[in-house]
């Protein structure tokens, strides 16, 4: 049931501006949670990404795309004319962290409140920071094989999840500076992603090796961030190319193509800029991912399994664990929920994601039924 749209978005958006969102696409969606009214913003509209959420007493910003170079030091001198900071960037999902009236709360991407990252909030950060702060928004990266959302292997997190914060907006939306964030921060402990610098493009040769040493520890990658008002690039390593190809092929049928040659392509960039060529194990690594995996896939549908993905979360609370699976099925996605375990001050929970699409399509295909490609 839709909930009419509350009042005080017109402090952001006028009448006419509301009227034509919503009939053209529809592209405001109201959600109440502990008494508080959200409206949810499903595309980008003037200044305000997809995934903006306003409220009472303020607003989360969407988090605006980045831009992707596949040349480094080309996409450097094209994109970054002043000093800038070189972060890591990490493998997770994004989740930005917010207090409205008492109420600490989590929203992904597309601005829902997601229900597993919400409840672990006071693991992850010291809500301390929001008594000073009043209004801000910690934008971050949750991340650990703990995820709910995410396949790939960590392999600098051991266990469940921790949150790295790599961006801060103020009350009324903006994003502060690197220096800035690490001045707030700071003081409350709340763990940041690694950075390096300021650089400027005289520095090639030392954001060069931060991009190696990355490399070599199984890092993603990195995201530039000017110090003045301009916008970030990333830019990944070749190993993380392979660990995503290792965690998607399974889901071959799932994902559009596009994914995995993007995939082939950012590491080719990268061997031709670094000078690198792939050794024997990265491509039977890479061979094995793109043969082998959805090999299997076939083979357990073929015995009447479903496609699907295994996830281990831990949770406080039990009813944490349904709000989440609730809230995957809200988002079009099946799950099924294997085994729910009390262990210390945590419930373990151990899902299944299962794809329905890609099972059907691969047993009609088991079939015989012939189709056009
Ligand atoms: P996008 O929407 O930006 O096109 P995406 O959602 O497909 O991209 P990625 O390609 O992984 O995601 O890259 C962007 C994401 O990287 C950000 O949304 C953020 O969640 C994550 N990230 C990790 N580390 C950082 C960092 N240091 N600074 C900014 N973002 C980071």
């Amino acid at each position: 049931m839709s909930i009419a749209l509350p009042s005080f978005i017109e402090t952001y958006l006028t009448p006419e501006e509301i009227t034509k969102l919503q009939k053209k696409k529809k592209a405001l969606h109201t959600e109440e949670y502990k008494h508080l009214m959200l409206v949810r913003l499903s595309h980008d509209y003037r200044g305000y990404p997809r995934g903006t959420v306003f409220h009472e007493h303020g607003i989360i910003t969407g988090y605006p795309r980045i831009l992707r170079v596949l040349h480094l030091e080309n996409g450097i001198k094209r994109y970054c004319k002043g000093s800038f900071f070189v972060e890591e960037k990490v493998d997770g999902y994004n989740a930005r962290i917010a207090l409205i009236k008492g109420n600490a709360i989590a929203v992904t991407r597309g601005g829902f409140i997601c229900p597993f990252t919400t409840r672990r909030i006071a693991d992850m950060i010291d809500l301390n920071f929001f008594d000073l702060n009043p209004g801000y928004v910690i934008c971050g990266e949750v991340v650990g094989p703990g995820s709910p959302y995410n396949t790939e292997a960590i392999p600098y997190i051991e266990k469940d999840v921790v949150f790295f914060a790599f961006d801060l907006m103020d009350e009324s939306g903006r994003k502060l500076s690197s220096e800035e964030r690490h001045r707030v921060l700071e003081p409350f402990n709340i763990q940041q992603v690694r950075r390096w610098g300021p650089f400027s493009t005289s520095d090639m040769d030392a954001i060069k090796s931060v991009i190696l040493e990355l490399e070599r520890d199984g890092r993603e990658g990195v995201v530039i961030k000017p110090l003045l008002d301009k916008k970030p690039i990333k830019y990944v390593t070749l190993s993380s190319c392979l660990r995503d190809l290792q965690a998607a092929c399974g889901l071959m049928a799932e994902i559009p193509a596009g994914f995995y040659i993007q995939r082939i392509l950012r590491a080719i960039f990268f061997c031709h800029e670094f000078d690198i060529s792939l050794s024997e194990d990265y491509l039977l690594e890479s061979a094995r991912a793109l043969y082998l995996l959805p090999q299997r896939v076939v083979e357990a549908v073929a015995e009447g399994e479903n496609v699907r993905e295994k996830f281990k979360v831990n949770v406080r609370e039990k009813d944490a664990i349904y709000g989440l699976l609730e809230h995957l099925t809200r988002s079009g996605l099946s799950t099924k929920l294997i085994s729910l375990e009390k262990t210390n001050d945590y419930y373990s929970a151990k899902f299944h994601r299962i794809y329905s699409k890609a099972t059907r399509e691969i047993r009609q295909r088991l079939m015989g039924h012939g189709f056009f490609d």
